[in-house]
């Protein structure tokens, strides 16, 4: 039996995107809810399919005779007749596949035009003008798309014309000119292709079916396909919808335009978009004319505005989500040519959330479910710093939010060559064009001079999330010679610019940034999500400010504080040295003791600002050679000294060396010279030596502690197993700390947490320590002191002997980058710049271990883990705090694994947050 291929707007399943394409299916189902379409039908994706799949190149068998069939029920439908010179039908052949890929596939209007039908269109409409205009449009599209003609070359002929009639649009064409024009376009096929254009209108409509067909393998829609990871599975060929013409620019009745049933760039409950009078879509799409906003058609078609109105009210309610379509007016009747789910940025899509919520229109799952974690992202993008003065060099629409800096590049080539080199890049164009995709992807925002917020630049870079100014019309931009002028201003390519896709202000330089402020709508949302997850998100913060923000962001907790950091900050750097330098533990206690106040109070801060959420901290981690400068650099310091020892004598040149050379060494010298020139100020020599006998001891401990194998070196518990006065100095500064704010009065939950452990042993030793400082903390400060102890599980050996670890441990957290790295045995600090890439372009890897938390081997060592720990401890609290906490994906497993919280960096909290709702909405679907 032959398959059936070709279905008709009234048969066709709304619902079966896969089979009649995104575009196709709603043809179908706008049809069949009773919206005004004009009369089609959809060619499937299985017949594009098989045709790109044939040796022969040609369309499925019994296709075309399909086609006729039901192009003689459009006949029907309209009255007209496909090829007939009198009342001719002319159709559009449009792309569209199961997922939206805007502008990346090819599509061809007033099909069916040739030299005879011509004059039947004019007949047919009483308007010559219009019917050579919609002539000359099918020549250059069907020129282009079908036969392989660069639009060049049909431009260089419209726009001579252009000059030579002195017409600034196209709407300022006389019919002669346009008649001259098509004219001329047929001389550019002959020339081009060295055959006339097609007459035989059935041998148009077979030729452009094919064209639509193979646009979906075109390298637009591969790299397309690519960047946004379209797999076969979810969309596989394009079907082509044939559809009867209707006309937007047959008088000052008609007209076309685009529409949002709600503001895409704000989320406000309001009708967005643009329309032109007496206009083909194509010309608001392309910035041709710049368009007028939809509000304005109140005053203009007060009768066709309202309509639209309820066009809108009756998309939403159908599709129960934010619509783009497209519409056009024939002659006083309206038609809704098109309609899909509108791409919204972040801030539009989180607004609509809440508010169809709130009307009813959706459930709080479905408003959760609606919106990528990931996509969250574009919230915390920068905006331009309010405080930084700057004066706009021009200004456009504000076509998509955020604000960013690079250098101004004019091709999209360029911009990928430039943007992949590593360097910033704005991609300026008069108007952009799907060919110029590559182009978005590397650069950090575009900038165009024509064209409105529904430009292909705009709709592009929105559903990107990178910023966009559009239509800065001040700006003139000369590709040809690498240049754009403003005013008596000329931008070459290179300079700097800034643009703010939230004003449009566009700016020369680069100008700083600030986070954004959440939004009530956000909150709300995200209050929402608090309600349905299991999961707490907590966040790894290692400063009160940290914490601060963290909290702000939502966190409920801080589920890792790495000490380190605070053992890096300049002030306590030296401390720290003098710890390692120590030849006994007296001296290192004396350092540690030094240590201890700065420790504390660090610790205090973080509690309070916390409180009374728990704050897990972490025991020293790193190996403490990290904190010495490297061998190298140490040998240069000293070579350096040992110069200035036989100079003795300080410019202010080597005076500012010297604080690079040895930062302590140059404050004692700027005490002693005490503001004399420093050419007068010879240096004491006591101090060189003294600074030089420091660095050879850091130098001479640098080669012993050196280790071959960091990562898996002297580092974590086994610090506190060689060295447990540092592990007691910790512990002592955060139940000091938390003693204080309990004095004070303030609720505090700390959680004392162990790196790298591998044996319960190394537990119970730590557990000693604390046991003693606990005991005289309480007494010193007469308080009790109430916390929790935990193990880091990062070591293979931890995950298998769980069961033993829980005996001694109140919680579990999963430190998923060094499991990650001791599961694979790939090191984290060299896998993802050297081999990884490979293993993922080979799809050995697919995705990235140290980001996507590798379900198989990782995901089920903790399963194991989980299993063990709670077998012995029922109560077990267990979270997860390496990167993997703020992947949507990865949380959702460690939804499924049974953990209580995740743990990630404090601007991926409202991510996990709606990610950890979505794992409990989407429990039942989960694919074990
Ligand atoms: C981890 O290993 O996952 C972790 C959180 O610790 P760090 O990244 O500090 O080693
Ligand atoms: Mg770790």
């Amino acid at each position: 039996m032959m398959v059936k291929h070709v279905f008709s707007f009234l048969e066709g399943d709304g619902k079966n995107k896969k089979l009649l394409g995104g575009k196709g299916a709603n043809l179908c189902e706008m049809t069949q809810i009773g919206l005004n379409v004009p009369p089609g039908f959809v060619i499937s994706t299985e017949a594009c399919v098989q045709y790109l799949e044939a040796p022969n190149g040609e369309l499925p068998e019994g296709l075309l005779d399909a086609v006729k069939v039901h192009m003689a029920d459009i006949e029907r439908a309209t009255g007209k007749k496909f090829g007939d010179p009198d009342n001719p039908l002319l159709v559009s052949v449009r792309s569209g596949s199961a997922m939206s890929m805007p502008g990346m596939m090819d599509t061809v209007l007033n099909l069916g035009l040739n030299s005879q039908t011509l004059h039947g269109l004019i007949r047919q409409t009483s308007n010559e003008r219009f019917a050579y205009d919609a002539y000359r449009r099918f020549i250059q599209i069907f020129g282009k798309v079908a036969m392989g003609i660069p639009d060049q070359y049909f431009d260089e002929t419209l726009d001579a014309i252009k000059v030579r009639a002195g017409a600034i649009s196209d709407v300022d064409l006389t019919i002669e000119d346009l008649k001259e024009i098509v004219e001329l376009f047929h001389n550019v096929v002959e020339e081009q292709k060295f055959r006339p254009f097609p007459e035989d209108v059935w041998e148009q409509l077979n030729i452009a079916i094919k064209a639509v067909f193979n646009s979906w393998s075109g390298k637009r829609a591969v790299d397309y396909r690519k960047q946004f990871n379209i797999t076969l599975d979810q969309a596989n060929g394009t079907a082509v919808s044939i559809v009867a013409m209707v006309f937007g620019n047959m008088g000052n009745d008609s007209g076309t335009g685009v529409g949002f049933t709600r503001d895409p760039a704000t989320g406000e409950n309001k009708m967005f978009g643009e329309y032109l009078v007496n206009a083909q879509g194509e010309d608001v799409v392309a910035g041709i004319r710049t368009p007028r906003p939809i509000q304005a058609m109140a005053q203009e078609m007060p009768d066709l505005y309202h309509q639209l109105e309820e066009l809108r009210d009756r998309l939403e309610k159908h599709y129960r989500e934010v619509q783009d379509f497209e519409f056009t007016i024939e002659k006083g009747i309206l038609y809704c040519l098109q309609t899909r789910n509108g791409k919204m940025n972040a801030t539009a899509m989180v607004r609509t959330s809440v508010e169809m919520v709130n009307e009813g229109l959706l459930t709080k799952p479905e408003g959760l479910l609606r919106i990528n974690p990931e996509h969250l992202e574009q919230l915390l993008y920068p905006g331009l710093d309010p405080n930084f003065k700057a004066e706009p060099l021009s200004q456009g629409l504000p076509a998509s939010p955020g604000a960013a800096s690079g250098k101004c590049i004019f091709d999209a080539d360029s911009a990928e060559r430039i943007g992949r080199a590593g360097q910033k890049v704005i991609l300026v164009r008069e108007e952009t064009k799907p060919e110029d995709i590559h182009g978005f992807f590397a650069s950090q925002g575009i900038l165009t001079s024509r064209g409105g917020k529904t430009s292909h630049a705009a709709v592009v870079a929105r559903g990107m999330g990178k910023p966009c100014v559009a239509g800065a019309e001040g700006i003139h931009v000369d590709t040809e010679h690498r240049l754009a002028i403003v005013g008596d201003r000329v931008l070459h390519e290179g300079d700097i610019i800034t643009i703010d896709g939230g004003t449009g202000n566009v700016y020369l330089g680069e100008i700083p940034t600030i986070e954004p402020e959440f939004s009530s709508y956000l909150h709300t949302l995200l209050d929402w999500a608090d309600e349905s997850a299991k999961l707490g998100v907590m966040a790894n913060a290692d400063t009160p400010e940290a914490a601060e923000k963290a909290r702000n962001y939502g966190a409920v907790g801080i589920g890792l504080c790495r000490t380190e950091r605070m053992f890096n900050a300049v002030d306590r750097l030296p401390l720290v040295i003098d710890m390692i330098l120590a030849d006994t533990v007296e001296q290192r206690k004396e350092a540690l003791n030094r240590l201890l106040p700065i420790q504390r109070s660090d610790f205090s801060g973080i509690l309070k600002a916390m409180a009374p959420y728990p704050v897990t901290v972490r025991l020293l981690d790193p190996p403490i050679h990290e904190f010495l400068p490297s061998e190298g650099e140490l040998e240069v310091q000293i070579e350096d000294l040992r110069r200035l020892h036989d100079t003795a004598r300080l410019t202010e040149k080597n005076v500012e060396s010297l604080k690079l050379i040895d930062p302590m060494l140059h404050s004692n010298y700027m005490a002693q010279r005490q503001g004399l020139p420093a050419f007068f100020a010879s240096l004491d020599l006591t101090l060189i030596d003294a600074a030089l006998a420091k660095k050879e001891l850091m130098l001479q401990r640098a080669r012993i502690l050196k280790e071959v194998n960091p990562m898996l070196g002297h580092r974590g518990v086994r610090l506190a197993v060689s060295f447990p006065e540092i592990y007691e100095m910790q512990i002592r500064a955060i139940l000091e700390a938390a003693a204080d704010c309990i004095k004070e009065g303030i609720e505090v939950h700390p959680e004392i947490m162990v790196p790298q452990v591998c044996s319960v042993l190394e537990l119970e030793y730590v557990q000693k320590i604390i046991d003693q400082v606990k005991k005289e903390v309480e007494e010193s400060h007469g308080v009790e002191v109430n916390f929790k102890f935990g193990s880091m599980v990062e070591v293979v050996r931890a995950c298998i002997t769980a069961d033993e670890l829980a005996g001694a441990s109140e919680f579990f957290s999963f430190g998923t980058n060094d499991l990650t790295q001791a599961t694979f045995s790939f090191s984290r600090e060299d896998a993802e710049n050297k081999f990884l890439p490979y293993y993922q372009q080979q799809n050995i890897l697919p995705e990235n271990p140290f980001e996507s938390l590798d379900v198989k081997g990782v995901g089920n060592l903790m399963k194991l883990a989980v299993k063990g720990g709670r077998s012995v401890r029922p109560d077990l609290k267990i979270g997860i705090c390496g990167e993997h906490g703020g992947h949507p994906a990865s949380i959702r497993f460690c939804h499924h694994a049974g953990l209580d919280y995740v743990s990630c960096s404090g601007p991926r909290v409202p991510i996990a947050r709606l990610a950890a709702a979505h794992a409990t909405m989407l429990e039942k679907s989960y694919d074990k």
